[in-house]
């Protein structure tokens, strides 16, 4: 019977060899009816989230919603409290108090809401050839040649001397004007088109294009300059001088949508990393009363580093645990000593359009699930923390406990490239880390693609997290 030959030949792999299954082919109708609603509210969440300040607002409205509150150093906290601290507007940590003391260590989840963009100068406005324009530098890793030819929205704040702040949003709704960087045509692109990519476009060349209409009824120099500063003051009350005290921000003015004529993807401006922010956020939300304490870090500056006052490196993190181990009047050392953290932060999906740059047996690939990346860093791990062999197996456990599909995922084949994460500055402080993210295709690009089926298993493993023990 060669039936049961093959059979028994399946069964005999099974044991021993392990072979990764496209996840659509291992869930349930019931459950991709659930993959559905977290997609469309991570949808709503991208649109709404276009810088970390506006992540941070939504993260905090809809944790009030659910009863957390803001934590003031000193006060009382038992089992079951939620609350929430934000660091300078940039940056928000919200706790679930659990039922076993701090000093038996926290479950956290450390991810980060900035995301590369096109930040102004601080001189940025200018006139040339009777055409309005802003200077800029931008932010993170970008792929200058992707920004021009597509709509931009102006977002951010600007900070007066009075003290007050002004909110700055030209583009979110549908009557607001975009706002571009224009490129060269083809016909007139020769000399451009035979330099390398990385010379083609510079930093210095990334200047938005603001108005080209001359302020009315005056005779002076750079009147299309002093036409759209007035407009800018008339609306905001903001001077030029101003610009030197705001963080101005050009994003990509197109919503999120789904991809792929069947629907299984998402594409949208800053998966990397509010796929992974907006899914623990959903996870700490939804998690009951947990016993060891669960918390959720949405932090800014990753894409430079980490460094700063509202980065992951910021003492901000330790003196808001330090406050909370005073509450009960345990020590820190030790609360970090028995934490477990996942650094959850995307992770490179397999391109079939770049294979070169991967290695097919080891890489995440789209819809297989949460990738879990044991290591990150450049020219064999450098500046990776590489988590131990036995927190690799605890998490194995929490997830295939938690029906969480999951798969392994490096960052590219070796000496391609590389990168990092939060992982080692919560590594660092002597907590074990881990980093465990949604795959995602055209990473850092303005439209970049997770799949459907990975964003709901990072909810899903998220939540099974928050509830584990070790
Ligand atoms: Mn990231
Ligand atoms: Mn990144």
């Amino acid at each position: 019977m060669p039936d049961k030959k093959k059979i028994e030949g399946e069964l005999r792999r099974e044991r021993v060899l392990y072979k990764a299954k496209n996840g659509y082919e291992l869930i349930s109708a019931d459950e991709e009816k659930d993959v559905e609603q977290i997609s469309a509210q991570y949808k709503a969440f991208l649109n709404n989230g276009k810088t970390e300040r506006e992540c941070v607002d939504l993260a905090v409205r809809m944790a009030e919603g659910l009863s957390f509150k803001p934590f003031t150093r000193g006060s009382a906290l038992k089992a079951g409290d939620a609350i929430y601290s934000v660091n300078r507007g940039k940056y928000v940590i919200l706790t679930r108090i659990g039922r076993e003391p701090l000093s038996a260590g926290l479950n956290v989840i450390a991810s980060h809401i900035d995301v590369p963009r096109i930040d102004l100068k601080t001189n940025p406005l200018y006139e040339d050839s009777k055409l309005a324009y802003f200077k800029t530098h931008y932010y993170g890793g970008i792929r200058k040649h992707q920004w021009p030819a597509i709509p931009l929205e102006l977002r951010g704040v600007v900070a007066k001397k009075d003290g007050t702040v002004l909110r700055i949003d030209v583009g979110s709704r549908p009557e607001d004007p975009v706002l571009m960087i224009t490129d060269l045509l083809p016909h007139l692109a020769a000399d451009q088109a035979k330099k390398v990519l990385s010379e083609a476009f510079t930093g210095e060349d990334l200047n938005v294009l603001l108005g080209s209409r001359p302020a009315a009824g005056d005779e002076g120099e750079e009147r299309v300059k002093l036409a759209v500063m007035e407009l800018l003051h008339g609306r905001y009350g903001v001077t030029e001088r101003d610009f030197a005290s705001a963080e101005l921000s050009l994003v990509p003015a197109f919503p999120a949508r789904d991809v792929g004529l069947d629907s299984s993807m998402i594409g949208g401006y800053g998966h990397d990393d509010r796929v992974c922010g907006f899914t623990s956020l959903r996870a700490i939300l939804d998690a009951p009363a947990p016993a060891r304490t669960a918390l959720c870090v949405l932090a800014d500056k990753e894409e430079i580093g980490s460094e700063g006052v509202s980065g992951m490196k910021s003492f901000f993190f330790d003196t808001f645990v330090g406050d909370l181990c005073a509450a009960q009047g345990g020590s820190l050392n030790e609360c970090y000593e028995n934490s477990c953290c996942l650094s959850a932060d995307v992770t490179v999906a397999f391109d079939p359009n770049f294979p070169e740059v991967s290695d097919k047996r080891n890489n995440a690939h789209l819809n297989y699930g949460l990738g879990i990346t044991k290591y990150t860093g450049t020219r064999g791990k450098g500046g990776s923390s590489d988590a131990s062999a036995e927190l690799v197996a605890r998490i194995r456990r929490v997830f295939d406990e938690g029906g969480v599909l999951w798969q392994m995922g490096p960052l590219g084949k070796v000496d391609q490239g590389g990168g990092g994460t939060v992982a080692m500055y919560m590594a660092n402080r002597n907590i074990d880390t881990i980093d465990a993210g949604v795959p995602v295709l055209s990473m850092h690009s303005p439209f970049e693609v997770v799949g459907k089926l990975d964003t709901y298993m990072a909810y899903k493993g998220f939540k099974a997290f928050y509830a584990s023990k070790p």
